[in-house]
C-alpha cells in the first residue's frame, strides 16, 4: 500500500461552518477573498487565503488515483490552527475543525485524518486529543510554536498534552510553523530552516530538563521527513 504521509485538508464543510458560526469565534476575523477565506486570529496579521486544492476533495482523490496513492494522511492547515485564540475559543475552534475533518474522512476512506489541538493550553490540548482519539483519529498534527515566537514544545504547560499522547498511543506529526515571525522559521529560508525548526523542537522536547521528562515523546512522535 502506498501512503502519502504528509498532506493537509480543509473540508468544505469546515469553511461553511465557520461562516455560519462566526458569532462563536469573536477573536477570528474572517476575510473573504475571491470566494475563499483568510483569517486573522486575535488581532494578528491575516493568514493566506485557503487555496482551492486544500478543499477540493474530488480533485485530490483523482490526483491520488493517478499517482497510485492508496491513502493520504491529512492534517488541518497549519495557518489556521488558531493557537493564538483565548482558551475556550481555541478549544471550540479545534473541536469544530476535528468534527469536520472526521466526517470528511469517514465518508472517504482514502483519507486518514490527524486532529488539531489548542496547543496554547496544554490541559485543553490534552482533552481535545483524548476526545479525538476516542472518535477514531490516529493522532494529531501540531505546529512548532504553541504560543508564538520563542515558545517551545517542551514548555512545562504542555506536559499534560504529551502525557495524553503517550496514554492514547497518538501519533504526533510535528509540523513547521509557517511565516510565524520567528527567526528560526524565516519565509525566505523556508526550505533550509523549517527542517531545523522541527529538529530543534524534537531535541528539546525529548531531552530537555533531564531524563524522564516527556518520556512519552520517543514513542509518540514520528518525525516529519522533508
Ligand atoms: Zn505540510
Amino acid at each position: 500500500m502506498i501512503v502519502d504521509c504528509h498532506a493537509h485538508l480543509v473540508p468544505p464543510d469546515l469553511l461553511a461552518a465557520i461562516r455560519n458560526d462566526a458569532a462563536r469565534f469573536p477573536n477570528v476575523r474572517q476575510i473573504e477573498d475571491g470566494g475563499s477565506l483568510a483569517f486573522a486570529f486575535a488581532g494578528r496579521k491575516p493568514t493566506r487565503p485557503v487555496s482551492k486544492p486544500l478543499s477540493d476533495i474530488p480533485a485530490r482523490l483523482a490526483w491520488m488515483s493517478k499517482q497510485g496513492i492508496d491513502r493520504q494522511v491529512v492534517g488541518g492547515w497549519v495557518d489556521m490552527f488558531g493557537y493564538e485564540l483565548p482558551g475556550a475559543e481555541a478549544e471550540a475552534w479545534s473541536r469544530l475543525a476535528n468534527d469536520c475533518l472526521h466526517s470528511a474522512a469517514k465518508s472517504e476512506p482514502h483519507l486518514v485524518p490527524l486532529a488539531t489541538v489548542p496547543l496554547g493550553d496544554g490541559a485543553r490540548a490534552a482533552g481535545v486529543l483524548k476526545a479525538a482519539m476516542a472518535a477514531g483519529f490516529p493522532g494529531a498534527m501540531i505546529g512548532t510554536l504553541p504560543r508564538g515566537v520563542g515558545s517551545r514544545l517542551d514548555d512545562a504547560d504542555l506536559d499534560p498534552f504529551w502525557q495524553a499522547a503517550d496514554e492514547t498511543g497518538a501519533i504526533i506529526h510535528i509540523h513547521p510553523s509557517f511565516d510565524a515571525g520567528d527567526a528560526r522559521v524565516s519565509v525566505r529560508m523556508h526550505v533550509l530552516l523549517e527542517p531545523r525548526d522541527v529538529d530543534d523542537a524534537l531535541v528539546r522536547t525529548g531531552s530537555a530538563k533531564g531524563p524522564g521528562r516527556n518520556a512519552a515523546v520517543p514513542g509518540a512522535v514520528r518525525r516529519n521527513e522533508f
